[in-house]
């Protein structure tokens, strides 16, 4: 087993050796601008782009048509949502989402409201999960898009897509989901769900940063970001990332292969954890819903203590306490306040990412680890101070029975 161990899959994944051997052609001989038309180099890279997009659009059931790559799934909800408010100006000016969405929902939503858009968040119940008939009541005709993630970034939670993307639809709204954390991890289908756009990310999927992608049903009205050549259907100029957009496909169809064998074996992993530190420590608290969840998420409280001090003491493990876009705030995590756990809860809770990479052994050095940790913590350290009466100390400062040194 090697150190430190990395157990925060939802900032971020390692890239998959496979994908780096797929990706390798396109950064040496390979590397031709996929809309060059007149040479083979152009053809190649074209070609490449075209098997990824393919094997991206079957990871969530969609055509290699509505797949328009992206930098990321900051940059695929900034143009769903943009991009959606813009085309459908004339319709409505109202957006729902909810309370515990990632930021990269959030901040693109503020911007819209800056600029007269209504946006409402809805609450999300104590297990994390959007109450659909809230969703049904916040609709109103104005409504041009509702935007609700699959996939929790910090508890994992999965919301009922295919039912919140039923009560939209009924009412004539697309649904926009932000499933970067979702897709590859559990089963999507952007039909049999209803989704009309969905965002997603490379990175979190074992495949490379800076790369990721928007679905867009056909027939629903999105406009451009960006001006400039016209790629992607002029949904997305600028010269398409062949090595990064080689890497996705690969990953998403790696992804797509194994999800039910490594899904498993993962949440398997995560329930070890889970059951090592909730047998070894009392005051162990799982934040959300424990199902519908994805496999590989664990997101618990400690009593009585503050995160940042455990997260201090856990040299060689990487974990955090919450998102990693956030975590330099050091705020409160949004999510579990939305969640009605107050700011020490949410100070004093871990969010766990496992992954492909992870092993039982990692798994059980870490709750070792933890546990130990935890247990020094929470007891009080021990204060002698020379000369003086211990009745004189406040209670918890007080030694208890060898302090009176005869
Ligand atoms: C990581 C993440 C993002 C941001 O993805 P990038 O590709 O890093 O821009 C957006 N939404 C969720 C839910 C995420 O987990």
């Amino acid at each position: 087993m090697e150190l430190p161990i990395y157990m925060d899959g939802h900032a971020t994944t390692r890239v998959d050796q496979r994908v780096v051997e797929a990706m390798l052609p396109f950064f040496g001989e390979q590397y031709g601008n996929a809309a060059s038309r007149d040479h083979r180099f152009g053809w190649t890279a074209r070609d490449a782009v075209a098997d990824a997009r393919a094997a991206v659009a079957a990871l969530i059931g969609a055509t290699a048509r509505e797949v328009v790559f992206t930098s990321g799934a900051t940059e695929s909800n900034n143009l769903a949502l943009k991009g959606v408010a813009e085309a459908a100006r004339d319709r409505g000016n109202h957006i729902v989402t909810a309370q515990t969405e990632h930021r990269a929902v959030l901040d693109p939503c503020a911007r819209l409201e800056q600029q007269g858009m209504q946006v409402t968040y809805l609450a999300v119940r104590g297990d994390g999960l959007v109450d659909p008939e809230a969703l049904e009541a916040a609709m109103t005709p104005a409504t041009v898009l509702v935007t609700l993630m699959v996939a929790n970034n910090e508890i994992g939670v999965l919301q009922p897509i295919a039912e919140l993307a039923r009560l939209a639809r009924s009412r004539g709204v697309p649904l926009h989901t932000d499933a970067a954390q979702a897709a590859g991890k559990v089963p999507i289908d952007v039909e049999a769900d209803g989704i009309d756009l969905l965002s997603l990310t490379a990175h979190k999927l074992y495949g490379p940063k800076g790369v990721g992608a928007l679905f867009v049903r056909r027939g629903v009205a999105v406009a451009p970001l960006l001006d400039g050549g016209g790629q992607e259907a002029g949904l997305r100029s600028g010269t398409l990332n062949v090595p990064a957009i080689v890497g996705f496909g690969r990953a998403a169809a790696i992804c797509a292969e194994e999800m039910p064998r490594e899904a498993a074996r993962i949440s398997r992993l995560r329930d070890r954890l889970r059951d090592g530190l909730q047998r070894s420590l009392a005051g162990v608290t799982v934040n959300g819903a424990t199902t519908p969840r994805l496999p590989h998420n664990l997101n618990v409280h400690f009593d009585g203590l503050a995160g940042e001090q455990l997260l201090t003491g856990l040299d060689d493990v990487a974990l955090s306490s919450g998102a990693a876009c956030t975590s330099s705030s050091r705020e409160p995590s949004h999510v579990l306040r939305a969640l009605g756990l107050d700011d020490a809860r949410a100070r004093a809770s871990i969010r766990f990412g496992l992954g492909r990479f992870n092993t039982e052994a990692e798994v059980d050095y870490v709750i070792e680890k933890l546990s130990s940790l935890v247990t020094q913590l929470r007891s009080p350290a021990p204060v002698f101070v020379l000369g003086t009466d211990d009745r004189d100390l406040p209670p918890e400062w007080r030694v208890e029975s060898d302090s009176e040194v005869d």
